[in-house]
């Protein structure tokens, strides 16, 4: 099996070290979602931070409160990317914070996707909304390798076109060989492009042998993506889901995300269907 240029490695430092990350640049993609660039000044902290495609950290504003946040750049990029969007507590107040404020990470967490072993796969990678950053880095380590993957295509599916956010990625992707597509929720004006949900984009996909589908968004949306794929005929086990389910320690210890037998924090994010399957059949489990 080849061997993926520059994959991250998990940060060595215990859960109770943080990390003080500067705001370098904010970037508005949709309503109520924006990315941070986050500088790291001290560079041994900055190789410590290294992440892997699919890991994420917790992001931490004294005195208010931490959120899980999935890393959006990709491997070597700097600065790290998060992008968010303010639906609380934490992600409300960072959407007030400007350029050269400063916040606390700890971090990376939790399994990445496993790219390694899709080596020579039809990968197909879904995303819902804001789980577009969860696979972000995905998709980068597939352009960056292109040659070690067959066909690669992006589904990204938002409520309306406004929604829609990684543009000018989405492009250099396209320009890169990956067939990328959208879809909306309802019809509306402006936008002459396929309308629905993302597993209906699934239908005009090929599916071979070699295909496999990584998904991350709402639940909602990858059950109904893996009962469309496993209809076409793909094996559970070519199945992979980012689950995002709150959580507090991030680190195995207080129990927050535990969906059935499993912690998301230290079993995953990052799911195979047929290991998690049981669990997924019951709703908000
Ligand atoms: C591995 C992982 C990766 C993630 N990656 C991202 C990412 O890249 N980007 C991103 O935007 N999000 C991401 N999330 C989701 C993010 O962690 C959550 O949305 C987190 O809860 C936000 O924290 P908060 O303090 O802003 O929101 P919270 O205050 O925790 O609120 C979260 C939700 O709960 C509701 N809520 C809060 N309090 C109450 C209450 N008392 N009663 C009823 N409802 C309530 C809020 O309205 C909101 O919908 C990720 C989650 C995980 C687990």
């Amino acid at each position: 099996m080849k061997t993926l240029a520059s994959t991250g490695a998990t940060s060595p430092l215990p859960p109770w070290q943080y990390t003080r990350a500067r705001i370098a640049a904010i970037t508005r993609e949709a309503p109520g979602v924006q990315t941070y660039a986050l500088a790291i000044d001290e560079p041994e902290r900055d190789r410590l931070l290294a992440s892997q495609p699919g890991q994420f950290n917790m992001v931490y504003l004294p005195g208010i409160g931490e959120a899980a946040i999935s890393i959006a750049s990709a491997p070597g990029e700097h600065p790290i990317l998060h992008t968010v969007r303010a639906v609380g507590n934490v992600t409300n107040h960072l959407a007030g914070m400007t350029v050269d404020d400063e916040l606390l990470l700890r971090g990376p967490y939790g399994n990445p996707w496993p790219l390694q072993e899709l080596v020579g796969a039809d990968l197909i990678i879904a995303a819902g909304g804001v789980g577009l950053a969860s696979v972000r880095a995905a998709i980068c380590q597939a352009v960056v390798n292109r040659q070690y993957f067959g066909r690669v295509a992006v589904l990204f599916g938002a409520k309306t076109p406004a929604d829609l956010f990684y543009q000018a990625d989405c492009e250099a992707w396209q320009a890169a060989g990956i067939d990328v597509e959208h879809i909306v929720d309802q019809p509306c004006d402006g936008w002459n492009g396929p309308t629905g949900f993302v597993h209906q984009l699934l239908a005009d996909q090929p599916m071979t042998a070699a295909t496999a589908i990584i998904t991350c968004g709402p639940e909602a949306m990858m059950r109904a993506l893996a009962t469309a794929a496993f209809a076409r005929g793909l094996p559970p086990d070519r199945f992979w889901l980012s689950m995002e389910r709150n959580m507090h320690c991030a680190a195995g210890f207080c129990g927050l995300c535990q969906f059935g037998s499993e912690f998301v924090c230290k079993d995953g994010p990052v799911f195979r269907h047929d290991q998690i399957a049981r669990f997924l059949e019951v709703h908000q489990l």
